[in-house]
C-alpha cells in the first residue's frame, strides 16, 4: 500500500518564510535572499516526504502567501488596481494580499476570509467585467520542476476550478458561469503544459465539494470537469477533497473521468455511508483520508488499520492519505524540548504523520499486523491514561442550571441604563484591546520566558507599557481605552497558561494568514481556572484615568477553537469547562472595578460545521450558550463587549445576537460591509462598532476614508447603535501606523457628530 501527502506546512519548521517575508517588506533583504529562503523550506519539505517513504508527495503546495492568491494569479485575475501599480510579478502578489502604499499608488488589500472550517485563511479572488480568466502564470510547473532538480517527482496540487469559482467574489453582475469557458481552457491548458513535463500525477483540490451543494452547483462542478477531463492524456487526475464528505455529489463524482478519488473519512461523517451504498469504481485508485491532518493526537492504529481491511473490500485500489493538508499542523515534534516524555508519546506533529503513514501502509500488508512491535507499542500508548481528570470540574458542568446561561435584565433596559452611567458621546471610540508590540514589549517578555527576569520585573515593565498606553489613547482622545494586552503575545496561550489541563508547546506554529503563525496550546485535561488571570493588569489601567478601560478576556469559544481539543469527550463538555473559568474571572474583575469587559470570541465562526443540517446540534446549541455562561452573573450597569473577526456572520446573525452582549466589534472594512445589510434586516439588538480600517495592511486610512465607511455604516445602524473602532487589535501593527490612523478615527467620529443632520 502506498501514502499521500494532500499538503505540507510551508512556513518553514522555525518559521524561517515568516521572518525572511517580514524582513523583506521591510527592505531589509533582497527578493534574491527571499526566493533562496522559500527554496530551501521547499527543498526541505520534499525531502522529508521521501525519506519517510511517502509515495505521493506534493508539489506547489507552497506558497508565498496563500494559495487561493497563488491560484488567481496563476489565471491572470490580478485586478487593474495592482496592475497599474506597475510592480513586478512578486510585488504585485504582496500588493493584493497586504495592500501597498507607496510612490507608485494606494490600494487596499483583497478581502480575506476563513478557509472553510479552519483557522486558515485565504485571499478572496475578484471576478469582474475586466477580468479574463487564462494561463497566466507558471508557478506550478517551475515548483515541479524545483522538485525534479531535487530528485523527487511529484505530484503538482491544484485548486480546483470549482473550489475557486465558488470561493471567488463576483462584480459588475458576473456570475461563476460567466467563467466556465476560459477557466476550462485554462485548466486544459495547465494540464497538456504539465503532461509535456512528465507529469504522472496531478491533484485537484476541491474542498468546496464538501458543502452544500445546489442542483447548479452540482452541473457547474459536472461541466467543469467534463470539459476538463475530455482531452485526457497521459496525466492522472487526482480529485481530492477534504474538510466534510462529498454526500451531495458522490455518484457524479464517481462517473467522471478521474483516476484518484480523494475522499475524508474522518471529518467526513457520511463519506463511510457513500462507499458503501454506491460502492467505488475499480477503475480509479481511492486516496483514503484516514491520518488526521487537523488534530495533533497519534492515530489509533487499531481504527485505521480495520477501516483499510473494510475498505479493501471496496476499492481495488488504496493509497493511505492524510485526512486534509498537513498546513494545519505544526512542523515537528522534535523542536519541542520542554514536553514530557508521558504527554509528548501522544502527539504527532506533521514530520511524525509522516511516519505514521508509513509504519501503517506497512502494517496494512501484513498478515497479522497484530503481533507486530510497532503496532503493540502503539496501542500500549493509546491505552495508557491520555488525559487528566477532575472530578470536581465534571461535576460542576454537570451541575450547571439553566439559569446560569440568562442575564438579566434584558438587554433593552441595560442599555437604558448603561446610557445613564457612562454618559458616552455619540458614535463612542474605542480599540479592539491589544496595541502594537514593540521590540520593548517583545524582549521583555522573551527575556522573562528565557528566565533572564523574575515575574516582578516582567511585570513592572508591563506596568509602565500599560501607563504610556493609556496616556497615549487620552492624547488620542479615544472614549473608552485598553489596556493593550502587552502581557500576552496570544489570546488563547496567556489564558491557557493560567488554566489547569492545557499544555503548551515552544515551537509548534501554524499558519493563520500570510506570515502570521499562531501556536495553538493543547487541551490535555479537565480545565480549571487557577488563578485571576487579567485582573491585576486591567485594575491598574483603570487606576491610570477617569475614562473606562474595558477588561480583556478570551471567550470559551475561542479558547477551545484555538487549541487542539481533546478526542476523549466532547465540544460541548470542554467549552462549558472553559466558561467555568472565564466567568470566574469575569466576576473578580467586575468586583476589581472593570465596569466594561470584552469577551473576545474572535473564532466564534471557525468551528460552524461546513454543513447547514449540523449547525445547531452539532456547535450553536453550546457554543452559544457557553458564551452567556460567561457573563451572566454581572450586574446590570456592566457593559459587556464581545469581538469577532470577519463578519461572515450574515448567516447566524440571530444567533449572534442571542450572544447577549452588550456591544459587538468585528471586521468589516475588508470584506466591504456586506454585514450591515443583515443587521439592518434582522433588527440587530446589540450595538455595533463594525470595523472602520483594516489593521492587517500597514495603511494609514484617511479622515475621509474612515467617514465614509461611517457614512456608509450609518444608511443601514441607528446612529445611537453605532462605535468606531479599527477591525481588530493593533497587536500586529507598528507604532508609526496605529497613532496617526487612530487620530485620523477620532477626527471622523468627532466631526460627525457635529455635522449633525447635516450628514
Ligand atoms: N482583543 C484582541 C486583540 O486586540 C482580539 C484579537 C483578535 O480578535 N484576533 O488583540
Ligand atoms: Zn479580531
Amino acid at each position: 500500500m502506498n501514502s499521500a501527502v494532500i499538503g505540507f506546512p510551508r512556513v518553514g519548521k522555525l518559521r524561517e518564510l515568516k521572518f525572511a517575508s517580514e524582513k523583506y517588506f521591510r527592505g531589509e533583504i533582497s527578493k534574491t535572499q527571499l526566493t533562496e529562503t522559500a527554496k530551501k523550506i521547499k527543498a526541505e519539505n520534499w525531502k522529508c516526504q521521501k525519506e519517510q517513504g511517502i509515495k505521493y508527495i506534493s508539489s506547489n503546495d507552497f506558497s508565498y502567501y496563500d494559495g487561493m492568491l497563488d491560484t488567481a494569479v496563476l489565471l491572470g485575475v490580478v485586478p487593474e488596481c495592482y496592475k497599474n501599480l506597475n510592480r513586478d510579478a512578486l510585488d504585485t502578489y504582496f500588493a493584493m494580499a497586504r495592500g501597498y502604499q507607496g510612490k507608485e499608488g494606494d490600494v487596499p488589500a483583497l478581502a480575506m476570509k476563513k478557509w472553510f472550517n479552519t483557522n486558515y485563511h485565504y485571499i478572496e479572488p475578484e471576478l469582474g467585467a475586466d477580468t479574463k480568466i487564462r494561463l497566466a502564470g507558471t508557478k506550478p510547473f517551475d515548483e515541479y520542476l524545483e522538485a525534479q532538480a531535487e530528485g523527487i517527482q511529484t505530484k503538482p496540487v491544484l485548486i480546483g476550478p470549482f473550489t475557486f469559482l465558488k470561493l471567488a467574489r463576483y462584480q459588475d453582475g458576473k456570475k461563476a458561469t460567466d467563467f466556465v469557458e476560459d477557466i476550462c481552457k485554462a485548466y486544459r491548458e495547465a494540464l497538456t503544459k504539465l503532461e509535456k513535463l512528465n507529469v504522472e500525477w496531478v491533484q485537484m483540490d476541491e474542498p468546496a465539494l464538501v458543502t452544500d451543494l445546489t442542483k447548479e452547483d452540482i452541473v457547474l462542478f459536472e461541466a467543469l470537469y467534463k470539459t476538463l477531463l475530455s482531452v485526457k492524456g497521459t496525466v492522472k487526475v487526482l480529485l481530492q477533497t477534504y474538510f466534510g464528505d462529498v454526500r451531495d455529489c458522490y455518484e457524479n463524482l464517481i462517473n467522471l473521468n478521474f483516476d484518484g478519488i480523494g475522499l475524508d473519512f474522518l471529518e467526513g461523517r457520511k463519506t463511510w455511508e457513500l462507499v458503501q451504498k454506491y460502492g467505488f469504481p475499480k477503475d480509479k485508485i481511492l486516496f483514503a483520508g484516514l491520518v488526521n491532518g487537523k488534530n495533533i493526537w497519534k492515530c489509533d492504529y487499531e481504527k485505521v488499520l480495520s477501516k483499510l481491511e473494510e475498505l479493501k473490500k471496496n476499492a481495488k485500489e488504496i493509497v493511505l492519505s492524510t485526512s486534509c493538508s498537513l498546513l494545519h499542523v505544526p512542523y515537528t515534534l522534535k523542536n519541542e524540548t520542554k514536553l514530557a516524555e508521558e504527554i509528548k508519546q501522544h502527539f504527532s506533529f506533521a514530520v511524525e504523520k509522516l511516519s505514521e503513514l508509513h509504519e501503517l501502509t506497512v502494517l496494512a500488508e501484513c498478515d497479522d499486523y497484530g503481533k507486530e512491535k510497532e503496532y503493540v507499542a502503539n496501542q500500549r500508548m493509546i491505552k495508557s491514561e491520555r488525559c487528566y481528570q477532575d472530578a470536581g470540574v465534571r461535576e460542576a458542568v454537570t451541575n450547571l442550571s439553566e439559569d446560569v446561561f440568562v442575564r438579566i435584565p434584558e438587554r433593552n433596559e441595560r442599555e437604558k441604563i448603561q446610557k445613564k452611567v457612562f454618559g458616552l458621546p455619540l458614535f463612542p471610540t474605542t480599540t479592539i484591546g491589544s496595541f502594537p508590540q514593540t521590540q520593548e514589549v517583545k524582549k521583555n517578555r522573551s527575556s522573562y520566558k528565557k528566565g533572564e527576569i523574575d515575574k516582578s520585573a516582567y511585570d513592572k515593565q508591563n506596568f509602565g507599557f500599560i501607563e504610556e498606553c493609556i496616556r497615549q489613547q487620552e492624547e488620542i482622545g479615544l472614549d473608552v481605552l485598553v489596556h493593550g494586552e502587552y502581557e500576552r503575545n496570544d489570546m488563547v496561550e496567556f489564558f491557557g497558561e493560567n488554566l489547569a489541563g492545557y499544555v503548551f508547546t515552544e515551537k509548534a506554529w501554524v499558519q493563520s494568514y500570510g506570515t502570521r503563525c499562531v501556536k495553538p496550546p493543547i487541551i490535555f485535561g479537565d480545565i480549571k481556572r487557577i488563578r485571576p488571570i487579567t485582573v491585576e493588569y486591567s485594575a491598574y489601567a483603570q487606576s491610570l484615568t477617569d475614562k473606562p478601560v474595558k477588561g480583556m478576556l478570551t471567550g470559551p469559544v475561542t479558547i477551545l477553537n484555538w487549541s487542539f481539543p481533546r478526542e476523549d469527550i466532547s465540544l460541548k463538555e470542554m467549552a462549558y469547562q472553559i466558561g467555568i473559568a472565564i466567568r470566574e474571572e469575569v466576576l473578580d474583575l467586575e468586583k476589581a472595578g472593570i465596569r466594561i469587559i470584552q469577551i473576545d470570541e474572535a473564532a466564534l465562526k471557525e468551528k460552524l460545521p461546513i454543513r447547514k443540517s449540523d449547525w445547531y446540534i452539532e456547535y450553536l446549541d453550546w457554543a452559544i450558550p457557553a458564551f452567556r455562561l460567561c457573563h451572566s452573573g454581572v450586574k446590570p450597569e456592566t457593559q459587556i463587549h464581545t469581538h469577532m473577526c470577519y463578519s461572515e456572520f450574515d448567516e447566524i446573525i440571530r444567533d449572534i445576537d442571542n450572544m447577549d452582549a452588550d456591544v459587538i466589534s468585528f471586521e468589516a472594512s475588508r470584506s466591504k460591509l456586506t454585514i450591515l445589510d443583515a443587521i439592518q434586516k434582522s433588527h440587530f439588538e446589540t450595538e455595533v462598532g463594525p470595523g472602520v480600517y483594516d489593521i492587517h495592511s500597514p495603511r494609514i486610512p484617511s479622515v475621509e476614508e474612515i467617514k465614509d465607511a461611517l457614512d456608509k455604516m450609518l444608511r443601514k445602524i441607528p446612529a445611537e447603535k453605532l462605535w468606531v473602532n479599527p477591525d481588530c487589535g493593533l497587536k500586529t501593527r507598528g507604532v508609526a501606523e496605529t497613532i496617526p490612523s487612530l487620530k485620523n478615527l477620532v477626527q471622523a467620529a468627532e466631526e460627525l457628530r457635529n455635522c449633525g443632520e447635516n450628514c
